[in-house]
């Protein structure tokens, strides 16, 4: 058993001029490679708040958080950045692609960040695109595509690093129920085969049927 995600007695406090805003109040998590875990919670309940302290986009105010065993604690932007690139995916609700870029160079893009070889980059951008099922759609822009579809050029991103680690912030947020139900099913087969550790925030009733267990937070803390 081997602990890729953890927090020990975790806050965040907000401070808003002279109102504090506890939006995590001690979370203590632990979760397992290769698990698919849902986080839901009404909105307001700190879901953003804790995926954003846990992929080094925020810091705690208090407490500490472990990935891959690494406390990114005083650590450079320069240094999270990387660490970011190398070891995390993300995928949001609204899809966050580049809209004057193809699919494929949205997701090739993530490759050149990284400085990976040309070939490299073709061969993996391809790879990702047919994974999630856009071999056909390379060449399209997320405007020409369907919520859906604009999902997986995002889930194909966040592949195509080979991250351990996947953070989701309600990928089906923005998606009719069935194209929610294909994009879960997705994720279910990538975390299956990949072996990759999914954290995914999620309002939806659907993901209870795909996560291999559903956390609850309320006012910031995990009841559940
Ligand atoms: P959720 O994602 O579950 O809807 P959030 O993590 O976005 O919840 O927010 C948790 C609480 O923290 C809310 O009360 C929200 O208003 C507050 N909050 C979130 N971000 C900020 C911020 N940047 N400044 C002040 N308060 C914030
Ligand atoms: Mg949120």
């Amino acid at each position: 058993m081997s602990i890729v995600i953890e927090t020990q007695d975790l806050w965040r406090i907000y401070q808003t001029g002279a109102q504090e805003v506890a939006a995590l109040r001690g979370v203590n998590l632990q979760i397992e490679r290769g698990r698919f875990v849902a986080l839901q919670g009404r909105s307001g309940s700190g879901k953003t708040t804790l995926l954003n302290c846990l992929g080094g986009l925020d810091q705690p105010t208090r407490g500490a958080v472990r990935i891959l065993g690494e406390e990114m604690k005083n650590w450079s932007d320069e240094q999270l950045t990387t660490w970011r690139r190398e070891k995390l995916g993300f995928v949001f609700q609204s899809f966050g692609l580049i809209a004057t870029l193809s699919a494929y160079e949205n997701v090739e893009f993530m490759l050149r960040l990284r400085r990976v070889a040309v070939t490299e980059r073709h061969r993996r951008t391809l790879a990702c695109l047919e994974r999630v099922g856009l071999s056909k759609w390379g060449h399209h822009r997320p405007d020409e595509m369907s919520g859906g579809q604009q999902q997986r050029v995002a889930i194909a991103r966040a592949l195509v690093n080979q991250s351990p680690i996947i953070l989701a912030d309600e990928p089906t947020g923005e998606l009719d129920s069935a194209t929610a139900v294909e994009i879960l099913q997705l994720f279910r087969q990538i975390v299956q085969e990949d072996h990759v550790t999914l954290l995914m925030v999620s309002h939806d009733r659907l993901v209870e049927q795909y996560a291999d267990e559903v956390l609850q937070l309320r006012d910031g803390q995990i009841v559940k």
